[in-house]
């Protein structure tokens, strides 16, 4: 089975529309360069019905990037209106993919559609036949499908495979679904439409497994993995790029998946979606959070700086930051104190110096939570004024 893995993202869409994340059409066209220079495959730039804002900005990132090396997406519901907008917003760029959807849930049926089985089937088959006419690039997405019958997943992924989709997507809409069950999901419509069609997932975050979700559906078969720059989303959040991307790359012996992602980007893609949205990663996120590659604890900073393979998975410089931090607090060794020093430009302190320095050091990282540069080249400076002066 082919091994490479399409990445789809949907930062300017499932992300955008999320508490905190708009962004203007500038501002989608700034984080749209960015996703293009970092290689992903499908960006889902909109959702064209939803707003006047919302075409704005698919039609203009079709436009400014309808020729670079990547598929510019936009969502519609399984409707002819919704279906012709975004063949409208999208008809400048020159590969451009319809997302359409419609709930497949027996929930979402009763109380939120109010239709059949039958007729959700029919509505879906219509709407990837008529995105056809705009493009050869369609996805039909089975919204709730985690919580749908499989049987009856099954039969509209067929149906729609048959209309012309060739991508399906099966997404955890409600975050709802574990490993070991959502593999078990997704094989059974891998192996019901074979190579006809790339099936897809879509996770959300809200018991925190999107990202263990969509590996295991990896496993299971899928091709496709819907995700965000720092895991922005409905609710809790969508699979965050970065982590899939990096366990992929990290773990290549057991799980040997390509994707064309430019890790070296992550963490510039990160530091600018956050410069644009109102928030940022927590500091203990993996891959692009502040403290990923920070090591206080003495015992992991004497490791770290006799070899770095003792505490760390990931060379930082993979994804783009500069270098290692370690930060000096109290908990923090002699060794990366002396380290620190020689960084400062003081090469030359004996063993006893540097025990002087580590007792002011100590009782000043016990006031403060992480002792900054600036304290630390205090220290040294006031160790070089207590040396006896050379006689001429
Ligand atoms: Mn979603």
């Amino acid at each position: 089975m082919n091994q490479r893995i399409q990445i789809f993202d949907t930062t300017l869409r499932d992300g955008e529309q999320s508490p905190g994340c708009s962004m203007t059409v500038p501002e989608k066209m700034k984080m749209a360069a960015k996703l293009v220079e970092l290689g992903v495959d499908i960006m889902e730039a909109g959702f064209p019905i939803a707003s006047h804002g919302d075409f704005e900005a698919v039609d203009a990132i079709s436009r400014e990037f309808g020729n670079r090396d990547v598929t510019i997406a936009a969502l519609a519901r399984s409707t002819a209106k919704d279906v012709e907008q975004a063949g409208e917003a999208l008809k400048h760029a020159k590969r451009s993919r319809i997302h359409t959807f419609i709930a497949t849930s027996d929930i979402h049926l009763q109380y939120k559609l109010k239709k059949s089985r039958e007729q959700v089937l029919e509505e879906a088959v219509k709407a990837v036949e008529l995105a056809r006419t705009f493009t050869d690039d369609v996805e039909f997405s089975a919204e709730d499908a985690s919580r749908t019958d499989p049987d009856y997943l099954e039969q509209v992924s067929r149906a729609v495979v048959a209309a012309g989709a060739s991508t399906v997507n099966l997404p955890d809409t409600v975050g709802f679904s574990i490993p070991t069950e959502y593999a078990a999901f997704i094989r059974k419509v891998v192996q019901a439409i074979g190579d006809k069609a790339i099936v897809s997932v879509h996770c959300h975050d809200d018991l925190g497994l999107a990202v263990a979700n969509s590996l295991a559906a990896v496993e299971a078969g899928a091709r496709q993995i819907e995700c965000t720059m720092n895991g922005i989303g409905e609710r809790a959040g969508n699979c965050s790029l970065e982590e899939i991307v990096m366990i992929f790359k990290t773990r290549q012996a057991v799980l040997p998946y390509e994707t064309r992602i430019n890790t070296e980007h992550l963490f510039s893609a990160s530091q600018l979606l956050t410069s644009i949205i109102t928030f940022g990663p927590q500091p203990n996120k993996a891959i692009v959070g502040d403290n990923a590659f920070a090591h206080e604890a003495g015992i992991h900073q004497d490791g770290y700086l006799k070899n770095k393979s003792t505490y760390e998975i990931i060379d930082p410089k993979s994804v783009g930051v500069p270098e290692g931090k370690l930060v000096l607090g109290k908990h923090s060794g002699r060794h990366a104190l002396a380290d620190r020093c020689r960084e400062l430009g003081f090469t030359d302190f004996t063993k006893e110096e540097i025990d002087v320095l580590y007792q002011g050091f100590t009782a000043l990282a016990d006031r403060v939570k992480g002792v900054r540069n600036d304290q630390i080249l205090a220290l040294c400076k006031e160790i070089v004024a207590k040396r006896a002066p050379v006689s001429a």
